[in-house]
């Protein structure tokens, strides 16, 4: 019963009983005159008076009596109901204290824990002259997943990732969610920053196996920023900003790696900014421009493909290519509408050549995770096709391991809708992610390409060269078109043509160049094969 109502009762309780008490003295007052009257006429004798006068006053105390022993039993439940409220307020501070300093979600330290926590390190640190290590970890590509798969599955993934992330740790390190994706993890007293990057490295590795939430299997990698007290930095905010720029460092360095805060970091940081800046409205001003790059066919030197390759003619900075600012865009968002432009002005491009009625190629667009898993990205490449009138066979995206290997189940189903819109489907960078091949078979694709970094090695280092051998010809026997990109020297076209590979794609047959340049070599140099012999060919 709320206690607001316990109160009325025992008010109302009491009211009753003196109630009661009042008309039993007014009883006994009118029984006690009666009698005087009868002993004053001589009716009774002053000893039956006496009785009749102790019974009324043993009437009057017995409910007396009752009354207290009430009032006694409702003082007890109060005071045991005071007890349990003190409890429920005790447990309640507790609760109170826990979240005002721990995340929900994951439970882990917040960022003022944390922050209470560093001091005391730091603190420590300087009386006994170690170092203490602070990592800035951010999941790679984490929006990705959150967009395509909903908030739950996110929330799940962020705590089976916290999860991950303890059993990297020393008793004595404390990690920490600062919010969204983002952990901080605090590593008291280290020797040497040694230790820190040995920390990074187990969590890598660790980052590396599967989650797996609800019926998803997901693969997400981390980028890691470490800056070291004393030296990166006297104070708590600076220690936290600058592991933070250190992660932007490593985002950029590729991802799924870890990087040690440097000083020259902060001035890139803020020429980053700028570009960010700048990045949204270069769309607007039409600052970004296509290169294409030719791909071979190796038997007969024939161009068969061009690669759609992005630059952004910057006001300030000059022609900046892809790795200046296509992650800068993916963290921002702003790839989506980059990546639109970039289909439907490939797609226009190689209907007008068509139209010029030169030689007839594919033409390949590089797709970012980001836009392959929004909800329009399907849209998109329908409204390119049909507004330019290219055909879809004409049209190959290059997608990377990685961004594949996200999230198998949805990137399977994402396959087949684009298969079925006719366009042809490569994985780039081929090697150089974590693809399980019994995954592969399922992605209905049409190319393999086959990253530049062994290409670049197979001819003088014999790993690289067997690697290069089996992906040709398990491409081969998957019905598969293998293409190299990287190729530099006419000893690796050779090599290439000799393990069978069909195409070819490098600064040996062309660098990426302007459209017009690439009309030209079309008009002209439909067949590159008697070029074979070092000549290298346009360049920008
Ligand atoms: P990618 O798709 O693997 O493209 C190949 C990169 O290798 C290109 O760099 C190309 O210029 C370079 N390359 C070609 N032949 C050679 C060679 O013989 N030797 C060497 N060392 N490099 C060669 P680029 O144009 O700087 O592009 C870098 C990456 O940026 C691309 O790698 C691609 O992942 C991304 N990218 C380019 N354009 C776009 C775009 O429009 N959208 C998206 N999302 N990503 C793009
Ligand atoms: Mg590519
Ligand atoms: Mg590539």
């Amino acid at each position: 019963m709320p206690l607001n109502n316990k109160g009325a009762v025992l008010n109302r309780e009491k009211l009753v009983a003196a109630r009661e008490d009042k008309v039993l003295m007014r009883e006994n007052a009118a029984d006690l005159r009666e009698v005087a009257v009868h002993l004053r006429e001589g009716r009774v004798t002053s000893r039956e008076l006496e009785i009749c006068a102790t019974e009324a006053v043993q009437r009057v105390s017995d409910s007396r009596m009752i009354m207290l022993q009430q009032a006694n039993a409702h003082l007890v439940v109060a005071t045991l109901e005071s007890h349990r409220l003190a409890e429920q307020v005790e447990v309640t501070k507790v609760k109170l204290e826990h979240l005002a300093h721990h995340d929900v979600l994951t439970g882990l330290p917040n960022r003022i824990l944390l922050q209470d926590r560093l001091i005391q390190a730091i603190e420590s640190a300087c009386r006994q002259g170690s170092q203490v290590a602070m990592m800035y970890i951010d999941l790679d590509q984490f929006k990705h997943i959150n967009d395509s798969l909903g908030h739950s599955v996110g929330d799940k993934l962020l705590q089976s990732f916290a999860q991950r992330l303890k059993g990297c740790v020393r008793h004595m390190d404390t990690i920490s969610r600062q919010g969204g994706d983002e952990f901080v993890v605090l590593l008291p007293c280290i020797e040497n920053p040694e230790s820190a990057a040995m920390c990074a490295q187990k969590m890598i590795a660790a980052f590396a196996l599967p989650h797996y939430i609800d019926q998803h299997e997901l693969h997400i990698s981390a980028s890691i920023g470490i800056s070291i007290y004393p030296d990166d930095g006297q104070d708590v905010e600076s220690q936290i900003k600058n592991a933070d720029t250190a992660m932007y460092f490593a985002k950029g360095n590729g991802r799924n790696n870890y990087k040690f805060f440097k000083q020259e970091m902060n001035d890139r940081a803020v020429q980053r900014q700028s570009i960010e800046a700048s990045l949204r409205r270069a769309l607007e001003r039409q600052e970004f421009v296509l290169h294409y790059q030719p791909k071979i066919n190796l038997t007969s030197g024939a161009i068969v493909g061009a690669e759609a390759l992005i630059r952004w003619q910057h006001s300030e900075y000059g022609l900046l290519s892809p790795a200046q600012f296509v992650s800068i865009a993916e963290d921002c968002g702003l790839i989506l509408p980059i990546g639109r432009w970039v289909l439907h002005e490939a797609c226009l491009q190689a209907r007008l050549w068509q139209q010029a009625g030169l030689p007839s190629i594919i033409v390949a667009v590089n797709i970012s995770a980001l836009e392959f898993r929004a909800r329009e990205f399907l849209d998109n490449i329908r409204q390119s096709l049909e507004e330019t009138g290219l055909e879809p066979r004409c049209l190959e995206l290059e997608l990377t391991e990685s961004l594949l290997m996200q999230d198998v189940g949805s990137t399977v189903s994402i396959m087949h809708a684009l298969a079925n819109l006719g366009v042809r489907l490569a994985i780039d960078d081929f090697g150089t992610g974590y693809s399980s091949l019994s995954y592969l078979r399922q992605f209905p694709i049409t190319t393999l390409k086959i990253d530049q970094s062994f290409v670049s090695q197979m001819c003088n280092n014999p790993d690289d060269a067997a690697i290069v051998s089996a992906v040709i010809s398990m491409g081969k026997s998957l019905k598969l078109c293998v293409i190299a990109e990287g190729v530099e020297s006419s000893e690796q076209a050779s090599f290439l043509l000799a393990q069978r590979c069909d195409e070819g794609q490098g600064y040996y047959f062309g660098r990426p160049m302007v459209a017009e340049s690439f009309a030209t070599l079309l008009q002209t140099g439909g067949t590159l094969i008697h070029n074979w012999g070092g000549k290298h060919f346009h360049s920008v």
